[in-house]
């Protein structure tokens, strides 16, 4: 039994969401603390197995001790291919088919578990759109082909188990709500039929954790048709295996545009096609007549990035980013309230690399401008800047000369983040947020993506153009506060007549 090779990562993530830090309890914690995943006879359906198989995905890449539990006898076959997963998420992971000594149990079905001792239950289901959740009963799991209501009730049951485990924060009460409008008060949730969807000229830009959440998702809303473009420039390293859903131990250095696309191959009527190259290389691919992009999924990491994707002028854009403890999505049609762009400006409401790595490292605000020319071109580090930075920190200079030549992106992801130089974060003056955010937070925003794309192209109504969800609090919908229009950003080009002409020539 052990921790996973990239558990390292897992604990910076850890950091990420929480305050007052300390490495050696957390990991106490993850030794003390088996998760458990329990089903019946009921989950067998398309939407039980999909919360099966996100759970056992969202858990094994953290847990390192784990219990898969039939809880009747049909369920045998399930177990060993949930087991399988989880082996390849991680190979050294120790698999109980007992509950004994699980603290924490996810169940899937209509059966109460019963010789769980004192362990937390965590009843999920779904049924079709609607997301349910409960502590006290089996909710059961509906017979629809679309999982996406399963698959947010599965994060909502990560997500609830991390907070109890180690944050000792409000867990959520019972709750049902349609994944179309998160509206938890509605008497009758909105779980509308639809025919089969096609999602039409479709391009998901950035095949990273939240671009996993956005597969997983695809896949399991079975009646589809149309085209996904995956356009991704990067392969897989070791440390993506600790939040990027689709993931095994095995997918280090696999392209993420070929992981992509093989794990929707199921998918006949959906046609996926694959680019290796950034989004600037693709545009610049296509001959200019043909620079009219239907719908763009944008699970970008950059600011910058985003921006360019936005001056590009695409139809219509659902984008997903995860922050300190949220997952957020956000979907813009560049004339009316903000538009993708709009949301990173410099003081825009999310915040963008160079505000979030300028916080971390203390710089004063007359760095701005020097810190995204660092950023935009690499610029190696020099002794005179390492030197700043441990003064403005509080740390001695020696432990950053390592970092000397190298990037100011590389010095805050292996320094402000890693294990290495923690004290750097969780020493002196306040706590710094590393940028790596739980498997459930990425996942969330990008099932979500896939809800709005559908909702989309389908002509159904959804949530209003911004969302953001504390995952560290218990959900409180869209009629609470989580959603809202975001007002254009004073400055943005999304202002400029001439840019509107541009997108109303495109596409009116
Ligand atoms: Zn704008």
């Amino acid at each position: 039994m052990a921790r996973a090779d990239y558990f390292d990562r897992a604990v910076q993530a850890a950091f990420h969401v929480l305050n007052d830090f300390d490495q050696q309890v957390f990991l106490e914690k993850v030794d003390a603390h088996p998760v458990a995943l329990a089903f019946d006879s009921h989950a067998l359906t398309l939407e039980g197995l999909a919360a099966l198989d996100l759970s056992i995905r969202l858990i094994a890449r953290f847990y390192h001790k784990i219990a898969i539990v039939p809880l009747d006898r049909e369920g045998g076959d399930v177990a060993m291919k949930l087991k399988t997963i989880a082996k390849l998420i991680n190979p050294k992971i120790t698999i109980a088919s007992r509950f004994a000594g699980a603290t924490d149990v996810i169940v899937v079905g209509k059966t109460v578990p019963t010789d769980t001792g004192s362990a937390f239950k965590y009843f999920i289901g779904s049924d079709g759109w609607i997301a349910r959740f409960s502590r006290s009963n089996p909710v059961g799991s509906g017979r629809s082909d679309n999982a996406l209501g399963a698959g947010v009730a599965a994060c909502l049951a990560a997500s609830n188990i991390f907070r109890r485990i180690f944050a000792d924060a409000k867990l959520d009460n019972d709750i049902a709500f349609s994944v179309l409008d998160m509206d938890t008060t509605a008497k009758e949730p909105r779980n509308p039929k639809l025919k089969k969807v096609d999602i039409g000229d479709t391009y998901l830009v950035g095949a990273g954790a939240i671009g996993h959440g956005f597969l997983w998702a695809m896949y399991g809303y079975a009646s589809m048709a149309g085209k996904l473009t995956v356009i991704d420039h990067d392969s897989i390293d070791l440390f993506n295996v600790q939040r990027y859903a689709l993931t095994g131990r095995q997918s280090e250095g696999s392209k993420k545009v070929d992981l992509a696309a093989d794990f929707l191959s199921g998918r006949k009527e959906l046609r996926v096609k694959k680019f290796f190259g950034k989004w600037e290389d693709f545009v610049s691919s296509l001959s200019e007549g043909d620079w009219s992009f239907e719908r763009v999924v944008s699970a970008l990491d950059s600011a910058k990035d985003r921006i360019e994707l936005q001056a590009a002028l695409p139809k219509w854009i659902v984008n997903g980013w995860t922050g300190d403890t949220d997952a957020g999505i956000s979907h813009h049609n560049f004339i009316n309230h903000a538009c993708l762009a709009c949301l990173y400006m410099p003081s825009g409401v999310v915040k963008g690399e160079d505000v979030i790595i300028m916080e971390a490292l203390e710089l004063p605000a007359n760095m701005t401008m020097e810190v995204r020319n660092r950023l935009e071109c690499g610029t190696p580090l020099e002794r005179g800047f390492l030197e700043f930075i441990a003064q403005q920190k509080g740390i001695d200079p020696a432990k950053l000369i390592p970092f000397e030549g190298k990037p100011l992106r590389e010095l805050y992801t292996k320094a402000v983040c890693s294990g290495a130089v923690m004290e750097l974060a969780t020493g002196k003056k306040n706590v710094v947020r590393a940028e790596v955010p739980m498997p459930f937070q990425s996942t969330l925003a990008g099932i979500l993506q896939a809800v709005i794309l559908i909702a989309h192209a389908a002509g159904e109504s959804t949530i209003p153009g911004f969302t953001r969800i504390d995952l560290m609090k218990p959900f409180v919908g869209a009629r609470s506060g989580t959603s809202w229009n975001q007002a254009k950003h004073p400055r943005c080009f999304c202002k400029d007549e001439d840019y509107r002409q541009a997108y109303n020539e495109k596409y009116m």
